[in-house]
Parts: C-alpha cells; structure tokens; sequence
C-alpha cells in the first residue's frame, strides 16, 4: 500500500512550484455548487500539456485519484474530489490563443471563462452561443465537460454542437488531438463528441477548438408578465414552432423564483407573476420592430395580454436569470433541485410529474426553466439528504425517462445522479461506457465515482 503522504511529496519533486496541500487551497476546492464536499489531499496547478501527462503518469504509479476543476460551479458533484485525491486546477489555461473569423472558430485554454471569450469575440463580431446561466463564471473546460446549455440552446443547441476539437490528454498519459479546425468531418464515429460530457473521466482538455456564430445586430430581452394559472406547455409549443419571431430562447420563471430573483440587488424585474423571458436577434431596428409586434400578437393570441419589459442588452437579463438558483439558494437554503428535459411534445405530462411529486411529498415548489427545450429546473424545498427527498428525485427523473426524455438537460450526472444513468443508458450503454472507460483510463484515476457509480477509487 504506498503512502499518500511521500506519494504527495514526490510529486511536488516532480513537478516544482505546481502542487500545494495548503489547507486554504484544499478548502476551495473541496465543493461544487452542489450539497456535497470532500478533501482532497492536494490541488496541482500544472503549467502546460507536458506537465499534465507528469501528473497523469505520476497518478497511475500511485493509484491516486485525480479530478479536474474549472471554476467548481457543478451542481451534482462532478468536480468534487474524491478524498485523498489530487484536484487538477485548470482554472488558469485562461488564454484566447487564436480567433479566425474566416474559420469561424476560437481555440482557448479550458480555464477561459465563457463571459471573458464572449468579450473577447464581440469586437470580432462573433459568439460563443452555449451561454449557460453561470457564464460570468463557469469555464470553457467545465462547459465542455458538462456539454452545458443556455438560454440561447434554444435557437442554437448545446455545447456539444460547438466543439470541432480538443487536445486531450488521457487517463494512460498519451496525449490526443482528435477533432480540429474543418467545419465538419464525416470520417467514423465523432471522436470529439464522445469525450463532451464526460466529465474528465476519460481524459484532461489542455485545449478546445470552439465553432463560433455571427453576432446578431441586435438582441432584446423581454420579461412578460403571465397570467395566474396560464397552461404551460402550449405557450412552450406555440413559441417554439411559430416562424418569424426571430427568438433565440424562451425562458420561465414560476411566481416564487420571480420573487426570490426580485430580491437580488438591481434585478428589476416585475415580481409579482410568472415570467416569461424571450430573447429576440433582428437584423436591424425595423426588424426588431417587426419581430416585437409579431410576439406580441403571437401571445395575445395564447391569452397572454400583458406587455413586456424590453430590455435593449439581452445580456443583462441573462446574466441576472443565472442568478435563479443562487437567489433560492438564500431564500429555500439546502434544496432537491433537478435538471430534466422532455420532448416538448411531453411536457403537459411532465409537469403533472413534477406537481404531483411535491404535493406527494408536501414540499413547495418553485420552477424555473429553459421552457422552450423542454428543460425544466423543479426545485424542492426540502433537505437533500431527507430520505423523503431521495423518493422525490426518483419520481421526477423516473417520470422524465418514462415520457422519453433524460435525467439530465446540461447539469451532467456526477455523483449525485450517478445511480440514475443506467436507467437511461441500459445494461448495453453501461458496458460500453465501461469499456471505454477502461480503454481511456485503465487505472480509473479519473474522477472515479463520477459518471457510473459502484466504481471504487483506485
Ligand atoms: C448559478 C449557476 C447557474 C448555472 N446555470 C447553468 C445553465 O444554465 N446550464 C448548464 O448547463 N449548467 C449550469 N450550471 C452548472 C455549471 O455551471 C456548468 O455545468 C458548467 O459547465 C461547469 O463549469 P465549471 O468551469 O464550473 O466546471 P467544474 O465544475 O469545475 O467542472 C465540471 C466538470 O468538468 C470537468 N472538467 C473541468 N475542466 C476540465 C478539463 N479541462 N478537462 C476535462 N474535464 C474538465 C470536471 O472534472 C467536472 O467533471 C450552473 C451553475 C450555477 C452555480
């Protein structure tokens, strides 16, 4: 059995100036934004590719788990370490290292913050459309790790579609580059899209090719105002397949998250119904104009009468309706918070799901959602680690799989909804995710118990 302590200590030898066991430096890395936490036994901060294969190499002799962490925004434990393990902070692979607008496409360190490329885009006249709600803050590395979404999903999809490569370094040390800087490639099965979403199990981006789109001239944000009691789903279906709209997302908030989000300095938003939140790209003022009267025509025709706040910077609306969960987060404290998404043809059913698990359990519920996608974030006021809470998340995500949908829109599974994957994947998807698994990171160093569950450390 080798000592995790000389085990430490000749990998600072290895790697010089790169790894601390600080407790301070052990202490922010020890959550995500979800309800769990462990220590890690130390954090290593390598400087370039060569260094990460050191790392991956020195971990493999030690059997001593590694997790990789962007910016710790998670939400179901996928970047907390498992305990005794090495955190690998990439937070600092912060550079833009090429913009080409002939190409449409950026590379970047995986540290670089979703906000701070938008920034660096703009005058480019580019995005970046994955735009999830915690942008100011989450990375690119993390985004891709997740396959996270936004609001702009919507009209764009998730991260997933804006990948065209990556440099990777793998859990036996070889570094790959799969994937690369053509708009597409038809050739076998899409290397780049396996390792999207796997949640730095199968191997550690040193850096990303991203795929980027035109900036819009403009782009508004509206908040409108729902009646008490107006059936969901149909605004959904009626949004999401009207044309000449020009909508980039649909968004909704219930009552108590409008309230909540209400509270949040400077949010100046109506707090007293549901809200509906859209985001139009017009070409010019005359289309904006043309596209505002064709919503607002389009909503008055779905018993929606009431108009919207326009807000001129969409961005700003999106920024602050990031701020949902962190709003119930001070008003509901510790809370089952899910992140499922149906086929929006299923979402009258799915919604019944969810109303009827709260009421089941006599908890309140308060539900926010990327309404267009089908993705809906129900939130339970009740402690997580309840035993009542665990039936609770059972009936939600059993209710999506059973409606065809997933126990995951963009969240990712973690540790939290490890249990849950093969319900979705089957024993066929489970053996092969194990099989590559194995053929990526034989030793399971990283981020074991992530993903599939019932995988031990090594
Ligand atoms: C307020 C708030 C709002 C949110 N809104 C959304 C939303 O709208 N949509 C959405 O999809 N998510 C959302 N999230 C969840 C979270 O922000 C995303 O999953 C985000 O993509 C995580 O990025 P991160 O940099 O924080 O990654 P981390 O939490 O640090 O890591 C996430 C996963 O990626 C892996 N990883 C990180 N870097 C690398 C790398 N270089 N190589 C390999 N693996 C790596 C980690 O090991 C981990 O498994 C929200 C979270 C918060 C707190």
């Amino acid at each position: 059995m080798p000592d995790p302590a000389k085990a430490i200590e000749a990998l600072a030898r290895e790697l010089p100036g790169r790894v601390t066991t600080d407790p301070g430096a052990l202490a922010a890395v020890a959550h995500d934004a979800s309800h769990l936490s462990a220590t890690a036994a130390a954090v290593c901060r390598p400087a370039d590719p060569e260094e990460v294969v050191r790392l991956v190499r020195w971990a493999r002799r030690e059997h001593i788990p590694l997790t990789a962490r962007g910016a710790g925004t998670s939400l179901d434990g996928e970047s907390v370490p498992v305990p005794g393990g090495v955190v690998v902070d990439l937070s600092g692979w912060s550079g833009v290292l090429e913009i080409d607008p002939v190409d449409r496409l950026v590379r970047v360190g995986p540290g670089v913050v979703n906000a701070d490329l938008q920034a660096a885009l703009r005058p480019h006249g580019l995005f970046f459309p994955p735009n999830p709600g915690s942008w100011t803050t989450s990375t690119l590395g993390g985004n891709v790790a997740t396959n996270a979404s936004g609001p702009r999903s919507f009209r764009y999809g998730p991260t997933r579609a804006w990948v065209r490569g990556a440099e990777v370094v793998l859990g036996t040390g070889e570094r790959l580059t799969i994937g690369g800087r053509a708009a597409k490639r038809s050739t076998g099965p899409d290397l780049v899209s396996m390792f999207v979403g796997s949640e730095g199990t199968l191997g550690l981006f040193t850096e990303l090719t991203l795929a980027l789109a035109p900036l819009p001239a403009r782009r508004a944000g509206l908040a409108v105002p729902l009646p008490d009691g107006r059936p969901l789903a149909p605004v959904a279906r009626a949004l999401a397949t009207a044309t000449g709209l020009g909508l980039s997302a649909v968004e909704y908030l219930d009552r108590g998250c409008a309230e909540a989000l209400a509270r949040v300095e400077n949010a100046r938003l109506p707090a007293d119904r549901a809200l509906l939140l859209l985001e139009v790209e017009s070409a010019d003022e005359a289309e904006e104009t043309r596209h505002l009267e064709a919503i607002g025509a389009t909503l008055i025709g779905l018993g929606i009468p009431e108009a919207a706040s326009v807000y001129p910077e969409a961005d700003r609306l999106w920024t602050l309706r990031g701020q949902s969960g962190t709003a119930l987060d001070r008003t509901l404290g510790p809370r089952v918070r899910e992140d499922v998404c149906v086929p929006l043809s299923r979402l009258d059913p799915m919604l019944e799901a969810i109303a009827a698990a709260a009421r089941e359990a006599g908890v309140p519920l308060y539900l926010y959602a990327h309404l267009g996608q089908g993705s809906l974030h129900p939130n339970f006021a009740i402690d997580p680690a309840r035993p009542t809470a665990a039936r609770l998340r059972e009936a939600v995500l059993r209710a999506a799989l059973r409606l065809g949908g997933t126990v995951s829109g963009e969240h990712g599974i973690g540790r939290v909804k490890a249990p849950f994957l093969p319900g979705e994947i089957g024993d066929g998807g489970v053996r092969l995710l194990r099989a590559l698994k194995r053929a990526c990171d034989p030793d399971g160093i990283l981020n074991p118990g992530t993903l599939l569950s019932g995988e031990a450390a090594p």
